[in-house]
């Protein structure tokens, strides 16, 4: 007796059409297994086992005697034929029909035997359904969001995408993407804890699912689908297709702000929130999902701007302006790799005796096509990309360099000093002490002579961090400058933090001067109490004469200003300075 040819002969067949006692036992001990014993020829089912029974929710006697094809899905009927002709290789996973019409995947092996001398099939099934399940759950998860159950970002940047594709066919096609931010949430996460800011999570998703259903049948239109997806920490976003217009899209997002009126009901809690919408509607330009999304997202950006619970349609205008900013990221980074910046100095004088006694050193950027310019056009761009680290460093090294060289050619007592800004990100790096004293030592420039000029801004947004790599440069001896003081908190009862030597004064206040009462007036009342902390003042700004000698009356030690002198280049500062000596 080979393996897959059992010989049952005589033993288990009844000779009634049906397999006997003993064979019903041998098949019942096959324990998890559902076995089915099916006449070759005629394709009967001659016996089956409990746990198939069980499997298909049928009683024995409606099943044995029925042809076998007709507990299999339809879907397989070919296969199952074919497979049973001897013409196809026997699949591994089959599907079986249950009486109530369900199908169940099974793993299924066939047998060839013999029941008394005539062939049968044993057919043995095993269950796969809750493997199935699991596979199917693992899929879904790769485009699913565990949290909200709603589609994730995979899913949505495919689906838009399709309509990207969708557009270039039918150009009358309009789709829009909406995208949500729940505003707030930070510190809302923070407050009341991570806990309740998922589960506000979980509502909100369920809130705008509602909505949108609601839309999809009554209220709107008929023939527009959407999307909802949850894209990142408190971010949804919505695709809305085959809309007639804008309108459409911007009534959406009327709608689901109008759901946050209400307080939301999170564990038992009453949460009070909004969501501010950014709207990008396909122009017929975007031609990538990511560029639509980034649309969307320059919009959502302005509507925080405008207040919570806003929405902004993205238009022309931002578009023009994301395109500037592009431009701008991408020139500014080509502007450091080849080294397009370069500096000018404008003179500190001092008031007592009206000489220089130092230059605070400015950036200008030499655009190739554009010219020359400010910094206020690029800083906080190159912040934000964190290009001010390299930029900053140039300065540092370019300012300790040319000062060396006129503290030689101009010697004087105390030697003339250069002050560079410095920029909040700068401060942050950990190796920002390590540097300056590198390029003091490379430079030949004593420590004394370099000031750093840091915002009040830069020092309230950072740490402990700051302190230290401030206290580290002041014990080099390099002197610390708090720069455009009275722009921001203009508070002097955090300077006991950090190692200030001067403070510079804001043009704002040297401007009021000309109304102000001198001494008791406002920058009398700095100067006053920066003097009581044993801080030198430096009035920024000087504009006119007036204010000049407003501040020598007042004793102001040091003045920076167009009045006094402009911001020049190095070769100018040379003659400036070769004509104070003389
Ligand atoms: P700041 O450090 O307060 O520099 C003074 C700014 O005021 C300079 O503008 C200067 O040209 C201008 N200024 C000087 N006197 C007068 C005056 O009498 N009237 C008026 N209206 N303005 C005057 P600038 O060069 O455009 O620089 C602007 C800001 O850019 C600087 O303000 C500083 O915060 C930043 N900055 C400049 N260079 C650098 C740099 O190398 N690194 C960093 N991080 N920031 C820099
Ligand atoms: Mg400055
Ligand atoms: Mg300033």
């Amino acid at each position: 007796m080979d393996d897959d040819h059992l010989d049952v002969r005589g033993t288990i067949f009844a000779g009634d059409g049906l397999v006997s006692e003993k064979c019903r036992v041998l098949l019942n001990g096959l324990g998890e297994f559902g076995a089915i014993v099916v006449d070759a020829e005629t394709d009967r089912i001659l016996d089956i086992n409990t746990t198939a029974l069980a499997l298909l929710g049928m009683k024995r006697e409606e099943i044995v005697g029925r042809e076998h094809h007709q507990f299999v899905s339809p879907a397989e009927q070919g296969r199952s034929s074919a497979v049973h002709a001897g013409k196809a290789p026997e699949p591994p996973e089959w599907v079986l029909r249950c009486s109530d019409g369900k199908s169940i995947p099974v793993l299924k092996s066939v047998l060839q035997i013999e029941v008394d001398g005539r062939k049968a099939l044993l057919e043995s099934i095993v269950d796969i359904s809750a493997r199935k399940k699991a596979e199917e759950d693992l899929r879904r998860s790769a485009f699913h969001d565990s949290l909200t159950g709603l589609a994730n970002r995979a899913l949505f940047m495919d689906r838009l995408d399709r309509c990207i594709t969708r557009v270039k066919r039918n150009k009358k096609f309009l789709f829009s993407v909406l995208l949500l931010g729940l505003d707030r949430f930070k510190f809302l996460n923070e407050s009341l804890g991570h806990e309740v800011g998922e589960q506000t999570l979980v509502v909100v998703a369920d809130r705008v699912q509602k909505t949108l259903r609601g839309i999809d049948t009554v209220a709107i239109q008929t023939d527009i689908t959407h999307t909802l997806a949850r894209m990142g920490e408190d971010k949804f976003t919505i695709l809305l297709e085959g809309i007639h217009s804008n309108e459409d899209s911007v009534r959406v997002a009327q709608r689901i702000q109008l759901l946050f009126d209400q307080p939301l009901e999170v564990n038992g809690q009453e949460i009070f929130t909004s969501v501010s919408v950014g709207i990008a509607t396909h122009n017929g330009k975007s031609t990538s999902a990511e560029a639509m999304l980034r649309d969307a997202d320059i919009a959502l950006h302005r509507a925080r701007k405008q207040g919570r619970g806003s929405y902004v349609v993205f238009d022309e205008v931002m578009h023009a302006q994301a395109v500037e900013r592009m431009t701008l990221e991408f020139d500014l980074r080509r502007a450091v790799e080849q080294g397009q910046f370069s500096l000018v100095f404008q003179p500190i004088v001092s008031l007592t005796n009206d000489r220089i006694v130092g230059f605070e050193t400015l950036v200008r950027w030499q655009h190739p096509k554009r010219g020359t310019i400010l910094p206020q056009a690029f800083i906080p761009v190159a912040e934000e990309m964190g290009l001010i680290v390299p930029i900053g460093l140039f300065v540092l090294r370019e300012a300790c360099r040319q000062m060396k060289l006129w503290q030689d050619q101009f010697p004087s007592d105390p030697p003339l000093s250069v002050a560079v800004n410095l920029s909040s990100l700068q401060i942050r790096q950990p190796d920002l002490a390590k540097q300056v004293k590198n390029i003091l030592k490379e430079t030949g420039l004593t420590p004394g002579s370099l000031h750093l000029e840091i915002t009040e801004s830069a020092l309230l947004e950072n740490d402990r961090h700051t302190v230290s790599t401030l206290k580290k440069l002041k014990k080099q001896g390099v002197k610390l400058h708090l720069d455009d003081f009275g722009t921001g908190y203009s508070s002097l009862s955090y300077l006991h933090q950090f190692p200030i030597d001067v403070l510079k004064v804001d043009r704002v206040f040297v401007k009021k001067l000309d109304k102000d009462s001198g001494k008791s007036g406002l920058v009398g009342s700095i100067m006053a109490m920066a003097h009581n902390r044993g801080i030198g003042v430096i009035a920024e700004g000087i504009e006119t004469l007036s204010q000049l000698e407003c501040l020598k009356e007042m004793e102001c030690e040091l003045g920076q200003g167009f009045y006094l002198a402009r911001p020049k280049k190095a070769k100018a500062i040379g003659r400036l300075l070769s004509r104070q000596r003389a």
